[in-house]
């Protein structure tokens, strides 16, 4: 592997770091390093206003969705690019997290199954921010398993009337659309009785109910649907192909990892924070983990680097993703609870409060559980490692080949 720029590459870096100079909003800069990772609450202007703003001026200029086709608001170039363009964003990519869902997910899936004119009309306003995306895909009883979902999609004339539940359901509460995922024959096997449409949000029968994390921020919704409308020409592939479709939207979810481990704020901590005989970073316990996590830091970086180099091949990155978001999620964990414990209670105060920016992983301590959940479990993740890398026997599935409406559900709604 050759992690070095090809001189094409570097020329892009360098066009991607001149234009950030010139046009990112350097005003939000120290707001957007201090806010805790997945976090967009910007106290000195709206966030929602500057999010928009700012992926508008990307749109204008080609780099929100650089690899995307020019008729669909791209600027046809390649997945390479787009991951150059990401490296070089910096804390400035923190604005673009309400349209993390339409350009990862939902547009690559429109991009695959919507017609002609649904692409032209609808990709355009989701690269420059005018139209906000959710993914509709977990239920109460049907997360991991989404494949059990009960949300039902009834024919009707030329549509489709929804009735059910959604929930965990980021950015709803912004959303102009999402990508809806129903039962529409109950009498089928589980994984084919399923379709997949896109529905307008803003309609009488939606009603969307944030849901309060426990570090107090809203991002992610309760969706009910009470007998909403989608005609059937929002329906995406075939009638009972729903899961097919629903295979491409998890694969670009699956791409999308490269979440920082938060090895750089404990290291800088460590240089801040005096012990009983002097700075921690002297400290050889201190050391010691710093040295741990610097190689476990150091191994995702070339992780991502390997899928990175599948992506420069033309190929699709594998399993390694797995690997990579597995490993990430609770190397931030041990991080975080790790820099809780050497600032004693120092680390129960928010940032405004702490002279050493201990509120930053006090944050993280309340974000980062919810990591090893979103964007498959880490027992799922294992699962994949287990039976596509290592070659493992699968999971048994009692249900496979059982009509939904007859696989026992001790007695939640079926
Ligand atoms: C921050 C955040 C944002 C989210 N955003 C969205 C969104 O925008 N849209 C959306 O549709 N969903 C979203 N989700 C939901 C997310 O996809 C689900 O939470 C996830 O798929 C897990 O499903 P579940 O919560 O129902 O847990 P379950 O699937 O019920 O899992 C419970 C536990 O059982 C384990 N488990 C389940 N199955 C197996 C198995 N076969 N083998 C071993 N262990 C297993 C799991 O690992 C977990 O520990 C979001 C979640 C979070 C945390």
């Amino acid at each position: 592997m050759n992690f070095d720029d090809t001189p094409q590459e570097a020329a892009l870096r360098r066009r991607a770091q001149d234009w950030i100079a010139a046009n990112a909003p350097h005003e939000l800069r120290e707001e957007l390093q201090n806010a805790p990772l997945f976090s967009l609450e910007l106290k000195s202007v709206d966030s929602m206003t500057a999010a928009r703003a700012w992926q508008r001026k990307k749109a204008e200029a080609g780099w929100a969705c650089a690899h995307w086709p020019s008729a669909y608001g791209g600027r046809d170039a390649s997945r390479l690019e787009r991951v150059i363009w990401d490296q070089e964003e910096g804390v400035y990519a923190r604005l673009s997290q309400p349209f993390s869902i339409g350009v990862g997910m939902t547009g690559p899936t429109l991009m695959a199954y919507a017609s002609e004119i649904q692409k032209r009309t609808l990709l355009p306003k989701l690269v420059n921010g005018e139209e906000v995306w959710c993914q509709l895909f977990s239920e109460p009883g049907a997360g991991s398993d989404v494949a059990g979902l009960s949300t039902r999609a009834v024919r009707e004339g030329d549509g489709w009337r929804v009735h059910g539940q959604k929930v965990w359901t980021s950015w709803a509460h912004e959303a102009a659309w999402g990508l809806l995922f129903a039962r529409t024959d109950p009498t089928a096997p589980k994984h084919k009785g399923l379709t997949m449409f896109f529905i307008d949000m803003r309609q009488p029968g939606v009603s969307v109910k944030p849901i309060r994390m426990m570090n107090d921020k809203r991002v992610f919704n309760e969706v009910f649907f009470d007998g909403a409308w989608v005609p059937d020409t929002q329906r995406l592939g075939e009638v009972g192909g729903g899961w097919q479709v629903s295979i491409t939207t998890l694969m670009n979810e699956r791409l999308g990892s490269g979440v920082p481990t938060g090895f750089e704020q404990l290291f800088q901590l460590c240089l801040r924070l005096e012990g009983d005989n002097g700075p921690l970073v002297d400290d050889p316990a201190v050391r010691s983990n710093l040295a741990r996590w610097a190689a476990t830091a150091s191994g995702l970086r070339h992780t991502l680097n390997r899928a990175l180099t599948s992506l420069s091949r033309g190929e699709t990155p594998g399993p390694e993703n797995s690997v990579g978001k597995l490993a990430t999620a609770s190397t931030l964990i041990n991080i975080t609870q790790y820099a809780m414990d050497l600032l004693g209670e120092q680390g129960q105060l928010s940032a405004a409060a702490n002279e050493h920016g201990g509120g930053w992983f006090q944050a993280m301590a309340l974000r980062s559980p919810a990591l090893r959940i979103e964007a498959g479990s880490d027992e799922i993740l294992r699962n994949i490692i287990a039976e596509r890398v290592l070659g493992l026997p699968g999971d048994i599935r009692v249900d496979k080949n059982v009509p939904f409406d007859a696989i026992p559900t001790r007695g939640r709604p079926g």
